[in-house]
């Protein structure tokens, strides 16, 4: 029996106990990026959250099978159906085709994961590639009676469901009344979403397919229905995405994909909160996005010399559903807390032999966080009591903050000295220490300090003379 794992699900909104449907497989899907830019670092924050829930899931013992889509056609810069496509928009600003476009940026999205550490997904699915597999689903939707045609494509008429808009618990009838979503014409409750897009007749557009209602492309909700179902089967057992997902995209997958299969689809849904941009003179936050303000990449952090690693230090700092605010100041004090992480763990390394065993205490500690709505703020401050328990052998906190990176996936086994900028300044300091130390008969400090610096790579030489030092 796997041990107990509570995670906040957004359609009881409530945390309940995991159990998958048929232990001990676990059918993850995410929504993954549109291809039509770089991800911002609000983007990579909702992947880093669905990384740390992959990495308890498989520390829990569970054998995952995780499905991510990309985007490639279809999403367009306004979620009502309206809009352009960001693809076209894209391939526009660049001059490039939107196939180059696709490549590109799903090229540069992998490498932002691998910097950050991600695991890749078990299945990578392009909604180019399930063209045929979409269309079916349409046309599965059309027999059973909950699509209609009108000029613009065909839609999914929402009012044929009792339980539409459950996961977000709209108020349907409320929205019919206010109509505040822009209604194409023809389209017959402002809930109503396209399956399928007819082109303009007076237009080509880049992407565009045959199909037994005419030449066009697929709305955006449905390559996500139809690829999970593909690669995961009838029944999933958690869905991820962004806060932004719970009312029209997510809304959407369900009405499609359990219109189309009788039943329920996914049993635990859980969203990622935004990473937020201060704004503004009264200080107002607002959700970073592709459109508007700054746009800060993965880049752009590492242009100004920052760690990716820093970056996943300073996301794990604080809880999934918590907004949390971008600030330089943030991602400085995450940084200074990865470098004295790294010299802690330069220097406990020097303790371990490979035979010890991890501090039960302190990881137990650390497991409950995790497996608690994965409550990462308290997992590292578990993670910080072990790293300065004094009174611990220290091969066994190395080998227990071995164990807490499997899910933090900070990469203590790879850090090494040389990436620690340790300034000669900061060495004169700490020597300086020692002597004064050695001098108050504190042996233990002195060693701590001479085990630190050589955790650092810097070996020091004691003589009547004095000490010197140099560096490995
Ligand atoms: P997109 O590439 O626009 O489809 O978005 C990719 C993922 O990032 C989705 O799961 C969004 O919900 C999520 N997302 C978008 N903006 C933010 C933000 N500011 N903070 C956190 N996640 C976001
Ligand atoms: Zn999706």
């Amino acid at each position: 029996m796997p041990p107990h794992l509570k995670l906040y699900n957004t359609m009881t909104r409530s945390v309940d106990e995991f159990h998958p449907i048929e232990p001990p497989t676990v059918r993850l899907y995410t929504c993954g990026p549109t291809v039509y830019n770089f991800a911002h670092i609000g983007n990579l924050r909702t992947y880093v959250f669905e990384d740390v829930l992959k990495r308890v899931l498989l520390e829990s013992g569970y054998d995952l099978r995780h499905v991510m889509n990309v985007t490639d056609v279809g999403h367009l810069t306004d979620d009502a159906d309206s809009g352009e496509d960001k693809m076209e928009k894209g391939a526009a600003r660049e001059g490039k085709s939107v196939w180059e476009i696709a490549q590109f940026y799903w090229d540069a999205f992998r490498k932002d994961m691998k910097r950050l550490n991600l695991i890749a997904p078990d299945v990578w699915c392009r909604a180019t590639d399930h063209i045929a597999e979409q269309i079916e689903t349409v046309r599965t939707l059309e027999e059973k009676g909950y699509t209609y045609l009108i000029d613009d494509g065909v839609y999914f008429d929402t009012s044929k469901l009792d339980d539409y808009g459950k996961l977000a618990r709209l108020d349907v009838s409320g929205l019919q009344a206010g109509k505040r979503i822009e209604v194409a014409a023809g389209k017959k409750n402002p809930t109503d979403f396209a399956l399928w897009k007819l082109s303009p007749k007076d237009k080509k557009r880049l992407m565009e397919w045959e199909s037994p209602w005419g030449v066009g492309f697929p709305g955006w909700h449905l390559e996500c229905s139809t690829m999970a179902v593909k690669y995961l089967g009838e029944r999933l057992d958690i869905h991820c995405g962004g806060v932004d997902h719970v009312s029209v995209h997510h809304t959407n997958e369900i009405a499609q994909a359990e219109s189309v299969l009788g039943h329920k689809w996914c049993n635990v849904w859980l969203h990622g909160e935004f990473l937020t941009m201060p704004r503004g003179e009264d200080g107002q936050a607002d959700r970073m996005s592709k459109s508007s303000g700054e746009f800060l990449t993965l880049d752009t952090l590492i242009g100004r010399g920052y760690d990716p690693l820093a970056y996943r230090y300073f996301l794990l700092n604080a809880h999934y559903r918590q907004q949390l605010a971008f600030t330089w100041e943030g991602l400085d004090a995450a940084s200074a807390a990865m470098k004295n992480l790294k010299r802690a763990v330069l220097e406990l390394r020097g303790h371990y032999t490979g035979d010890e065993k991890p501090f039960a205490a302190h990881l137990d500690a650390f497991l409950a966080a995790a497996r608690n709505d994965l409550n990462m703020p308290q997992a590292l401050a578990a993670m910080w009591r072990a790293v300065k328990d004094t009174g611990a052998p220290k091969g066994e906190i190395y080998a227990t903050l071995l164990e807490m990176d499997k899910l933090l996936g900070l990469g203590i086994a790879e850090m090494r000295s040389e990436r620690l900028a340790v300034s000669d300044d900061e060495i004169r300091r700490l020597l300086d220490e020692r002597t004064a130390a050695r001098a108050q008969k504190n042996f233990a400090r002195a060693d701590e300090i001479r085990d630190s610096l050589a955790g650092m790579g810097i070996e020091i030489m004691d003589s009547p003379e004095g000490t010197t030092w140099r560096k490995r």
